[in-house]
């Protein structure tokens, strides 16, 4: 199930379905580097949070909530959403900034899984 679009009205209300309906929902999104947007059913929140890695972790691959982060009321989010243009227009560098996977290195899987921004955390396809 996609959980983030890219239309601000959708999203404010796929989230808010998300959170609010029926279905028990864990929804995790990765917006670059170690930063996931985290949607779960009952908390009423969308936490956007830094995650990490255990070095000494050689089984276990998974990755952690880190403190450094925040949890938006639904509210609080709507409110963020609104707000975008104008973050925007006040900053036009983050306005005009692209992501890492339209640069040339990303047009074929080496350059794409080299990329610490989409991949900041060993993967263990061995298992
Ligand atoms: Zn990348």
């Amino acid at each position: 199930m996609g959980c983030i679009s890219t239309s601000r009205r959708r999203r404010q209300q796929n989230v808010k379905a998300l959170v609010e309906g029926d279905q028990n929902v864990k929804c995790m999104h990765h917006i670059g580097g170690a930063y996931y947007v985290n949607v779960t059913s009952g908390f009423h929140c969308v936490d956007l949070r830094m995650f990490y890695q255990s070095y000494d972790a050689k089984d276990d691959t998974s990755i952690k909530p880190t403190k450094r982060g925040v949890a938006l009321r639904l509210n609080e989010w709507s409110s963020l959403c609104t707000l975008i243009d104008t973050i925007n227009a006040s900053h036009p560098t983050l306005a005009s900034a692209q992501p890492c996977y339209y640069d040339d290195d990303h047009m074929n899987q080496h350059g794409w899984l080299n990329c610490v921004e989409c991949h900041p955390f060993l993967i263990n396809l061995g298992q």
